[in-house]
């Protein structure tokens, strides 16, 4: 059973809004049953550096108001919770000593789960980057990273950043900060094969976990 079937079964509400929105948060994601400790403050949501970027759409007080509320779709679709840079100003200022940072994490890791994530969201998609990158050989490969990043929205695009930053990139070949020969291989961990053997199992506890999450 596919997790979208599933999760339509467990919460079959409805979508855009759902009374049982705090239910579904608490029971999913990580830390999410401390959303109904929040006494809406806002400390939180003004000690957040990102609030005050113009990509922010809902700070951490604000989301939770709307979790209370019952705007799934508007929580789960948005970038907001991607924003958050793990600064940890808000668990330290706010009154309830509230997970806001783990909880800002969670909300978005089940919004990928289900498939309700941005796709293109910046930060999203350098995760999925990233992670793929440094788990095929043990260790990252700078190269391949910086080309899969800006060459996201297509080549034509990615010429045009490329171009933008080719003095930044010719200083750190000189500097030997970045190997062009990289990309034709690279560096790679010892013990590969352990490594490999090691994320199957993790991402088999992880799986089975939520599964019964799911289930549950
Ligand atoms: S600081 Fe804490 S209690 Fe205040 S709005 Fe933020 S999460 Fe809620
Ligand atoms: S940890 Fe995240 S949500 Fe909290 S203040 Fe920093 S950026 Fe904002």
């Amino acid at each position: 059973m596919s997790a979208t079937t599933a999760l339509a079964d467990k919460y079959p509400e409805g979508h855009k809004y759902s009374n049982n929105f705090l239910k579904e948060i608490e029971e999913q994601v990580e830390m999410g049953d401390w959303v109904k400790m929040c006494m809406q403050c806002g400390v939180c949501s003004g000690s957040c550096p990102t609030n005050f970027q113009s990509a922010w759409e809902h700070p951490p007080q604000e989301l939770f108001m709307m979790i209370r509320a019952g705007k799934r779709e508007e929580v789960l679709t948005s970038s907001s919770m991607w924003n958050c840079t793990s600064c940890y100003n808000c668990i330290v200022r706010c009154p309830r000593k509230i997970p806001i940072t783990h909880i800002m994490h969670g909300i978005a890791e089940y919004a990928h789960r289900i498939g309700l994530a941005p796709k293109m969201q910046a930060t999203r998609f350098f995760s999925g980057l990233f992670w793929k990158n440094c788990t095929q050989t043990g260790r990252v490969n700078e190269l391949k990273l910086s080309l899969g990043l800006y060459f996201k929205d297509g080549f034509a695009s990615g010429i045009k950043e490329g171009l933008k930053m080719k003095d930044i990139a010719i200083g750190m070949v000189l500097a030997k900060r970045l190997n062009p020969f990289e990309l034709f291989g690279g560096h790679k961990c010892k013990d590969q094969k352990g490594i490999q053997a090691m994320l199957k199992k993790a991402y088999e506890i992880e799986h089975a976990r939520k599964a019964a999450k799911m289930a549950g």
